[in-house]
């Protein structure tokens, strides 16, 4: 989990990758706040425009158009590999992907087939939106390409991420087809080659040799929260400070860095407890629990959350079935009974966790 870089660290790791960035506007607080959460991000998102001729391009990222407001990403790469930033914070590039996708990015993992649109993606990925007609026809010149791949080595090296953390929006949302004209795995590799041996992600393979002397060899990913230390880390897993600096082949451990993955021995935490069902008739006006804040801010993490002007909070308001009714409707499966109150059903999709 890693906190958005500031509008200026932003500006600072493109600069220091060696790309050539275009200010457009008030970049740094154009964006889609009040429109639901922008972080923690988890990685770098790839797209293609439809679009040709630069400026044209980077008027309709930063502008949207009539159902999608801009901006429609953070950076357009141009066709001669400028990067023009046009927004900064949330904005309307991923739409709703699936949320397993977004846990094999968070564990560095290879993303599984997307097949669900079920968690908000603008929320959690820096957006690029490239130059390119998307016919798979247009070229991408070597420049711009070069620059896809510092754009998003910058992102990875200033969260400590590997290059799994870049994804394409074709691997996010079930029937989007950009980037289209590469492959995300070149992309990929291209950034890993990149990061080189710096890249503090766990990149390279699992060695397993179990010289921990904990007699298990598996591991599993842990990322650096605000005020760890290693001794911390370790004693919170029943390792020791020696065992994660040889199993992430740490240079200094006094160097942690917020969102930086660590391997920790061990096998995964336990998957989280669902809040069970409480029945239809749990949702009415005078309702007050800590289980429909909790639903409350499971809607908004799932982006939506546009009717609640203050809150997610205990108490059932007609902003929590305005919410429920959104979500309902988004979804095929629940759409046809969209009333705003959670049935067995709705229930099972939203996923609260535990309370
Ligand atoms: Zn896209």
């Amino acid at each position: 989990m890693a906190k958005p870089l500031s509008a200026a660290a932003f500006l600072k790791a493109l600069k220091d990758e060696g790309l050539k960035v275009v200010e457009v506007g008030s970049w740094r607080t154009h964006n889609r706040e009040g429109h639901g959460a922008w972080g923690p991000v988890h990685g770098v998102m790839i797209h293609h425009t439809v679009t040709k001729g630069t400026k044209d391009t980077v008027d309709i990222c930063r502008n949207g158009h009539a159902s999608l407001p801009g901006p429609l990403c953070h950076g357009v790469i141009a066709k001669d590999g400028t990067v023009y930033l046009v927004g900064y914070g949330r904005a309307n590039h991923a739409g709703l992907g699936d949320d397993d996708v977004l846990q094999a990015v968070i564990d560095e993992k290879p993303v599984p087939t997307d097949n669900e649109a079920n968690t908000d993606g603008n929320a959690r990925f820096y957006g690029f939106e490239c130059e390119n007609l998307g016919d798979g026809k247009d070229p991408w010149p070597a420049v711009q390409l070069k620059a896809i791949e510092k754009a998003a080595a910058a992102l990875c090296r200033a969260h400590g991420w590997g290059e799994r953390s870049v994804i394409g929006h074709l691997e996010w949302q079930p029937g989007k087809i950009d980037p289209k004209g590469f492959t995300m795995a070149s992309m990929r590799s291209r950034v890993k080659d990149r990061l080189g041996d710096s890249s503090p992600g766990p990149s390279k393979p699992d060695s397993g040799s179990g010289s921990s002397g904990s007699g298990s060899s598996s591991t599993t990913t842990y990322t650096v929260k605000k005020g760890d230390t290693l001794s911390v880390i370790a004693s919170a897993h029943k390792t020791t400070v020696a065992t994660l600096v040889k199993l992430n082949g740490l240079k200094d451990p006094d160097k942690l860095s917020v969102g930086q993955k660590l391997k920790v021995p061990g096998k995964a935490a336990p998957a989280v407890q669902y809040e069970p069902f409480p029945g239809a008739a749990f949702f009415h006006g005078g309702r007050h629990s800590a289980i429909v804040t909790a639903m409350g801010r499971r809607l908004v993490a799932l982006g939506f959350g546009r009717h609640y002007t203050n809150g997610p909070g205990p108490d059932w308001t007609n902003a929590d079935k305005a919410n429920v009714r959104d979500f309902q409707l988004s979804r095929p499966d629940l759409a046809g009974d969209a009333d705003g109150i959670p049935g067995p059903k709705t229930w099972a999709a939203l996923k609260v966790p535990k309370v």
